[in-house]
């Protein structure tokens, strides 16, 4: 079998009206103290269409001086945000939550023109987006506090949370909305003030968010966001300066790894989603049309370019041939284009090097011995498109194996005891995410308990939800986003000593 997906158009797009309007209702500037302003030296970079290369528009480049300004306008608002009654912080929260749901398809435009995810697949993601926010409307008035008896009954201890202070916010391009309301959601409701800097690829998606916030009354000075073609001239300054007291960061761990340094520096308090290299079992007694349809979930939202994709998958030797064929037969059938054509489901990769990255790691799979059932070839062009991808007999050791692969590519070896596919699955330095299919339910809870991962897909192939705590362990990161946990990341704990009445 090779791939039969459509060759998409890769170069010259017209922009339609709808796509011309979408573009021209997003404030290309920056927004510090509840203005928008361009960048102090005037620059501005373009935000390009990865379907075609082409230039959809310009934004503000914003620099050191433009960061520490945005720094100075959370860090004035913070006293008066913090003394906001809780209802009106949830109550803002709630009315953003709304404009969201009322303008997805605009927004979905958006997202898919900048960041190359079909259309369904954005309008999902803005739905999933705005959650965040109905949650932490939700928590804004719940935080809690304590008031208990010491142990010798001689004093009491009083317990309340109180907001962390000025947070930077630094959010990557593969989930350009969602990665933004999971943090700024938690921080309006826990009462922090913030930064934010999205990813130079997916800038309008952010600045569409802040309009939205200014829109449902979100006072000046809380939310500031400087978009930038220079991350490390911008984030530093900020994490080094003393006023913010909180990083807040997804993205690749490597960059994770730079900014927690950084962030020692003045002990900022961190939470850290950061990458991770899912493996996907499945067992001999799984059901093998879930977990078929697990892996196509798992694999291809987001196009592959999703921290939580199943990067390895590990199928028992008895069902390893047939759930491979069946697989490639989905993969195979999937069509390829620009998001906004009916019935895409493969975009384009995010840039060349993204592109690059894939055909890479393929190239090493096969030169070890992998066999291609479906795709492994990129498409010249521009556009940076990459087609789904089945690979069977992946070898130990290969780079396939070990890295992020952020593409539609689906790595398959084969196990044959239950001890092996755990220390297969346990042998990498990430844990975000592990997918398991099997019916057996000693062997789920078993599985599940011995997985090194922050999240486990029991015979479920996305767990993503607003309303769970999502993260990871080992090198995939600190802290938890969403869920009854998310809110105590922007919040300290203070405890008062009271003698006995
Ligand atoms: P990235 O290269 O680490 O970038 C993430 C963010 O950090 C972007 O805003 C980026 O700005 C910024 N950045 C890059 N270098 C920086 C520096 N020296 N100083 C300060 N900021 C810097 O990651 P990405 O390619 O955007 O996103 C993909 C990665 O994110 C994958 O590893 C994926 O697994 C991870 N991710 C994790 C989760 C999770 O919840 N665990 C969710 C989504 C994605 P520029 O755009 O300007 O480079």
């Amino acid at each position: 079998m090779t791939g039969s997906t459509t060759t998409p158009q890769t170069t010259a797009h017209a922009l339609t009206e709808r796509e011309r309007e979408a573009l021209a209702a997003v404030p290309g500037e920056l927004f510090i103290a509840g203005r928008w302003l361009p960048a102090a030296g005037g620059a501005r970079f373009p935000v390009l269409d990865p379907a075609t290369g082409e230039v959809l528009c310009e934004v503000a480049d914003a620099d050191r001086d433009d960061a520490l300004d945005a720094l100075t306008a959370a860090h004035e608002a913070q006293p008066a945000w913090q003394a906001t009654p809780p209802r009106e912080r949830s109550e803002i929260l709630r009315r953003a939550y709304q404009l969201l749901v009322d303008r997805t398809d605009e927004l979905a435009l958006l997202m898919t023109m900048e960041m190359g995810k079909p259309l369904a697949e954005a309008a999902a993601e803005i739905a999933y987006a705005a959650e965040f926010f109905r949650w932490f409307a939700e928590e804004a008035v719940r935080i809690d506090g304590g008031y208990t008896t010491a142990p010798d009954g001689a004093s009491r201890f009083l317990v309340l949370h109180q907001p962390v202070g000025p947070c930077v916010l630094v959010t990557p391009w593969n989930f350009p909305m969602a990665m933004g309301t999971r943090k700024i959601g938690p921080a309006i409701a826990a009462g922090c003030t913030m930064v934010l800097k999205p990813a130079e690829q997916t800038p309008l998606c952010a600045l569409a968010l802040t309009d939205i916030l200014a829109q449902a009354g979100l006072p000046d000075g809380v939310l500031n966001v400087v978009t930038t073609s220079r991350p490390g001239e911008v984030v530093e300054p900020m994490l080094r300066d003393g006023r913010a007291r909180k990083l807040s960061f997804t993205g690749s761990t490597q960059v994770g790894r730079l900014l927690l340094a950084q962030a020692a520096d003045k002990v900022l308090r961190t939470s850290m989603e950061l990458g991770g290299n899912a493996p996907f079992l499945v067992f001999d007694d799984a059901d093998l049309d879930a977990a078929v349809e697990g892996a196509m979930a798992a694999k291809m939202r987001n196009i592959g370019e999703a921290c939580t994709a199943a990067n390895r998958f590990l199928v028992q030797r008895g069902v390893a041939d047939e759930f491979a064929r069946r697989l490639a037969e989905r993969m195979a059938a999937l069509k390829m284009g620009r998001g906004t054509e009916p019935d895409v489901v493969v975009g384009p990769l995010i840039d060349a090097a993204g592109r690059d990255k894939v055909t890479e790691l393929v190239a090493d799979a096969v030169a070890g011995g992998a066999n291609v059932l479906t795709g492994g070839t990129a498409l010249d062009g521009p556009g940076t498109f990459y087609p789904a991808t089945v690979l069977t007999g992946v070898p130990a050791g290969a780079r396939i194996g070990r890295e992020e692969i952020f593409g539609p590519v689906a790595a398959i070896s084969a196990f044959d005891t239950e001890d092996e596919a755990i220390a297969a699955a346990n042998d990498t330095e990430y844990g975000l995410v592990s997918y398991v299919y099997t019916r057996d339910l000693a062997r789920s809870l078993r599985v599940a308990e011995r997985l090194d991962a922050g999240m486990i897909g029991l015979n479920k192939g996305v767990v993503s939800n607003p309303a769970a705590p999502f993260g990871g362990v080992k090198q995939s990161g600190l802290g938890r986003e969403g869920g009854r946990v998310g809110i105590d990341e922007f919040l300290e704990t203070k405890y008062v000593a009271i003698p006995a009445p």
